[in-house]
Order: structure tokens, then C-alpha cells, then sequence
């Protein structure tokens, strides 16, 4: 399933290297294969970069995690469905929730267009929806949704065999099996709901982007596209029971790198909602953090907005 193995986060300062180097450092401490490679050896691997002292910011340095790699998301998505469907569930599409039923402080129901449906736990995973949709039942979550915007252009034979990220110039690119470019930046930098793609994104990113690969300066982009990314103060998710509602629970506030973290998350959830409590894993990410003032610093997790 993956296409590309190896993942590069490059640095572009001593500030941004000395960064890369604990981050390295962290990881492998907790068993995980990554480490830092010098500008020639980048080089080698990805033979169209510019390393010379002619861009803006040069490169320094990479942290390079050899099996990270990209994954299909719609495929990964419908089998989960699938496997889902194969158990019993019920997956209701073209379904809004428009109300949530609470009585005598316990969750009853949802409201949909297509009908109420009576139920003793109600779940919201709703992502950039949550602040919208936790309101029907006056739960203030802290999220802030952004959206975040990426492109992709015209398929051209396979050349770029690796991911790589950059967080000094807040992009990411990728090749896929059909031979397109992937190209992303960090969130809008204004809150909204909005999910046109705009040209302001298309010129920084086209911009940022010829500094390290001036061979994508005649590409066609194909399309654009902009999903709602549920942003935290800290950058963590919450995954918790919502103590004043029974049978009420958020996922959500995952931002812009929750498609990785979906299995644990799943797994983690529906074990919470059997017992009725979050697991030990998963239990500081409970909703209250935030009164308690113990956060969950997560920043590093997507590498181009750090
Ligand atoms: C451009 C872009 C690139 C990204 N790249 C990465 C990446 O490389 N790696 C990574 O890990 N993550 C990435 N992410 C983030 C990742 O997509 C999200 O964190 C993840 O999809 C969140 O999963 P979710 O199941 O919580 O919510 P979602 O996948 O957003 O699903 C929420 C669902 O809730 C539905 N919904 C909303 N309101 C209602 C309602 N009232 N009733 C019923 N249904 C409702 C929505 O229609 C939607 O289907 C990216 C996001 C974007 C936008």
C-alpha cells in the first residue's frame, strides 16, 4: 500500500538543524529509525534538489525516517468501511446531524435530516464540524478550524521516490502511483470555514517550492482542493467522555495529521465508549486539560507548520 518509502523533514538554519537533531534524537530513544543526513548526502537520494547557496534558504540538513512513506487515503478509508460494514455497522451517508437529543443530563438521540434515531451513546467525530456541532448541546470545545488547502498537478513519470517536508518553507510534496505531484502547506492563517482554494495558495506554495526543486518550474497543476482542520492550543486532540452529558463523546481536534494517528484513535475510542472511560493511553487528551492547564505540546506532529 505504501508507494514511497522515506521521509525527509530539511532544515534550512543551525536553529531549525539543532531542531531536527533532538527531534532525531527523541525518536530514536523511543526505537523509531530515523537520523540526520548532510546536504550531499540528500543529494544523492534526491537528485533534482537544489542544494547550492543560490535559494533563499539552503539546506542545511535533513532528518531522514527511512519507512515513512504515503498512503492512499481514499482506499484506506473504504476498507475501513468495508470491514465495517462486515461487522454489522450501519454507515449512513448523505446523513447531517442536525440536533442531539439530551435527556435528564444523558444522551438520548441525534436528529438527522432523514430522520431521528434513538440511541444511549452519541460519539462526535466530526473534525472541523465539532465547534458547530457540540454547540447543540452547549459543549465549548477550544478548537479553532483552519482550512487547509493542497494541490496537485498532471501526472509525469516517476522521479521523486521519497516525501519531502520542509519546515522552514511550510510545504510538502510527494509523487503518487499515478505519477501526480502532491503538493501541501500549513493551515490558513485566519480562522474560517471556507473550503475554496485560492490562488494566494497556489503562488506561495508554487513559490516555496521552486527554491528547492527549480525542475517543477513548467509543471501543470491539475486541481486544488481545501478540507477543515480542527485546531487545539496545543496541538493534541481531545478524545474524551464529555462528563456532563452521559453517553456523550468528542474525537476530534486532530488538525492537519489525523489520518495517521486513525487507528490508534479508532481503536482507543471504541475501547473508551465499551467501558465507559478513556484508557490509559488516550486519557490525557481528556476535554478538561485545558482548565487544568496540563497540556499535551504536540507541534512537532505535522512537520510543516513547525
Ligand atoms: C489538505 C489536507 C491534507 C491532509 N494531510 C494529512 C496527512 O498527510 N496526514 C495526516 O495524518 N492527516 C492529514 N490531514 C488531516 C486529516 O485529513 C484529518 O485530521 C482527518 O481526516 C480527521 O479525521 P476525522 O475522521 O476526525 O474527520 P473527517 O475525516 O474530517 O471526517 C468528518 C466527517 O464528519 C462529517 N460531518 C460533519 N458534520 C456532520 C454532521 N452534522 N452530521 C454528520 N456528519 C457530519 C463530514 O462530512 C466528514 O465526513 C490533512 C487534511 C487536509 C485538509
Amino acid at each position: 500500500m505504501f508507494s514511497q518509502q522515506g521521509h525527509f523533514t530539511l532544515g534550512h538554519s543551525t536553529a531549525a538543524i539543532s531542531g531536527l537533531v533532538t527531534r532525531a534524537e527523541n525518536n530514536k530513544a523511543l526505537g523509531i529509525d530515523s537520523f540526520m543526513l548532510d546536504p550531499k548526502e540528500i543529494k544523492k537520494m534526491l537528485p533534482e534538489i537544489d542544494i547550492t547557496d543560490h535559494p533563499r534558504f539552503p539546506i542545511h540538513g535533513a532528518l531522514y525516517h527511512p519507512p515513512g512513506g504515503i498512503i492512499r487515503h481514499d482506499a484506506v478509508v473504504w476498507a475501513y468501511a468495508r470491514g465495517a460494514d462486515r461487522k454489522g455497522v450501519q454507515i449512513h451517508q448523505m446523513t447531517e446531524v442536525q440536533d442531539i437529543l439530551v435527556e435528564n443530563g444523558k444522551a438520548t438521540g441525534v436528529v438527522t435530516n432523514r430522520g431521528t434515531i434513538n440511541c444511549n451513546t452519541v460519539i462526535s467525530v466530526v473534525a472541523g464540524w465539532s465547534s458547530e456541532v457540540c454547540k447543540k448541546v452547549n459543549v465549548k470545545l477550544p478548537f479553532v478550524t483552519h482550512p487547509l488547502q493542497a494541490l496537485v498537478t498532471q501526472s509525469y513519470k516517476p522521479w521523486l521516490h521519497h516525501v519531502v517536508v520542509s519546515g522552514t518553507l511550510h510545504i510538502y510534496l510527494s509523487q503518487t502511483d499515478r505519477g501526480e505531484i502532491v503538493c501541501g502547506n500549513g493551515i490558513d492563517t485566519y480562522p474560517h470555514y471556507g473550503m475554496r482554494s485560492t490562488l494566494g495558495f497556489l503562488e506561495g506554495y508554487a513559490a516555496h517550492v521552486l527554491e528547492l526543486f527549480p525542475v517543477l518550474h513548467n509543471v501543470a497543476v491539475q486541481r486544488q482542493w481545501a478540507g477543515l482542520c480542527d485546531m487545539t492550543p496545543d496541538y493534541s486532540p481531545i478524545i474524551s467522555p464529555i462528563d456532563e452529558i452521559e453517553g456523550f463523546y468528542v474525537n476530534g481536534g486532530w488538525g492537519t495529521y489525523g489520518f495517521k494517528a486513525s487507528p490508534a484513535s479508532g481503536y482507543n475510542t471504541a475501547e473508551m465508549v465499551a467501558n465507559g472511560k478513556a484508557p490509559e493511553m488516550i486519557e490525557p487528551f481528556r476535554y478538561n486539560r485545558f482548565a487544568e492547564n496540563r497540556l499535551v505540546g504536540e507541534k512537532a506532529a505535522a512537520s510543516v507548520g513547525s
